[in-house]
């Protein structure tokens, strides 16, 4: 976008951060800087058509297909706030020569802390708890029990289960990690990785169907691709144990929701916690929303203080990198 000072044109598309001054300290003198919050295509091409770069906050909305790349003709970097690069086509960008990249590392330990979080919630039914006490009172739960099981179903000891990953990736890792001290059996299913991985980490590999017959509590970890969109189906659902549990904090898109609305509703899965859906911002009278066997959060895994800082800082020195003539460290291959 050569305006005035010929300086390349960068434009933030739909920051989710409070402000971006660390951009415009690391960026401002390399490059104009705008931002831009696009809910449309009609916004995407008035205020992006000129762009030389793109830094993408969240644009489920407005997904960069093929069709939308070959609108923006001078582009030649997009640089995405975040790990998930599914609302690019990569192959059109690559083909249209421009690069892509991302911030592969900012938030591991804190989608793993969350995980685990939502994990020993659901475990533990603490939302569920929290909420009969503050409504019915003590009494409610704690007369016997037999009406606690009744209520909630039957607690279990998490040295005693087996715990499922799908997806072996960064976090999926980080979470195994986390999981070692509770002394359970870690199983993981990921044709990607190679075996020592699995030794290094003393988890167990396993195949996909195993992996579903075998798993008390089962955890997505997968990156969404064509592959595993809707990876957990309603066959995948069948598969598993009566009364496992299932907890995605990776895209919502992996899990079929309609199949995962009827396992909790037939009582063959005990119960779910989701930080990720198919439809975001999840619809405010969703039928998860009414089911109080699920726990919910809103696509807020990756976020700590510590984490959102990594991420700019990641998805600003792919783009400094690149205006200095180098290569970006976050490339992402097509
Ligand atoms: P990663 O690339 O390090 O790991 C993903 C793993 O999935 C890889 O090891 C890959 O081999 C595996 N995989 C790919 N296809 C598979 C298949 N068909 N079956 C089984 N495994 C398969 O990614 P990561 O950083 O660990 O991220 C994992 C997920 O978490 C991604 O979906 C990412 O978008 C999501 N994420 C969510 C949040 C959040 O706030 N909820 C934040 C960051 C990342």
């Amino acid at each position: 976008m050569c305006q005035s000072t010929c300086k390349p044109g960068i434009v933030i598309v739909n920051l989710a951060h409070p402000n971006w001054d660390y951009e415009e300290k690391e960026l401002g003198q390399l490059a104009e800087i705008k931002v831009a919050r696009c809910r449309s295509y009609d916004e995407l091409f008035s205020l992006c058509r000129n762009a030389d770069i793109l830094m993408v906050g969240d644009i489920k909305h407005v997904p960069l297909t093929r069709d939308v790349l070959e609108k923006l003709p001078k582009l030649k970097l997009i640089s995405v706030y975040g790990v998930g690069i599914d609302t690019i086509d990569l192959d059109a960008a690559s083909e249209l020569g421009i690069l892509v990249a991302n911030a592969p590392e900012y938030g591991i330990e804190d989608v793993a802390d969350h995980t685990l979080a939502l994990m020993l919630s659901l475990l533990r039914r603490i939302p569920m708890l929290d909420n009969e006490l503050r409504k019915s009172g003590w009494n409610s739960i704690r007369v016997n029990i037999n009406d606690l099981r009744e209520k909630f179903g039957a607690f279990r000891r998490l040295s005693s289960l087996v715990i499922g990953l799908t997806g072996f990736g960064r976090i999926g890792r980080a979470v195994a990690k986390r999981l070692q001290p509770f002394g359970c059996r870690i199983i993981a299913y990921d044709p990607y990785v190679p075996d020592h991985i699995f030794q290094q980490h003393q988890v167990e590999r396993s195949d996909f169907e195993n992996l579903l017959a075998c798993s008390d509590i089962i955890l997505i970890h997968v990156m969404l691709t064509k592959e595993t969109y809707h990876l957990l189906d309603e066959k995948a659902f069948q598969l598993m144990k009566d009364g496992a549990m299932l907890v995605n904090t990776s895209r919502g898109e992996v899990v079929d929701e309609e199949a995962l609305i009827k396992a909790l509703k037939s009582g063959k899965l005990l119960g779910a916690a989701l930080d990720v859906f198919e439809k975001e911002p999840l619809p405010k009278d969703h039928p998860l929303t009414k089911m109080p066997n699920v726990i919910l959060s809103p696509h807020i895994a990756w976020y700590s203080e510590e984490a959102m800082m990594e991420q700019k800082r990641e998805t600003v020195l792919n783009v400094k990198e690149f205006l200095l003539g180098r290569r970006p460290p976050y490339l992402v291959k097509s």
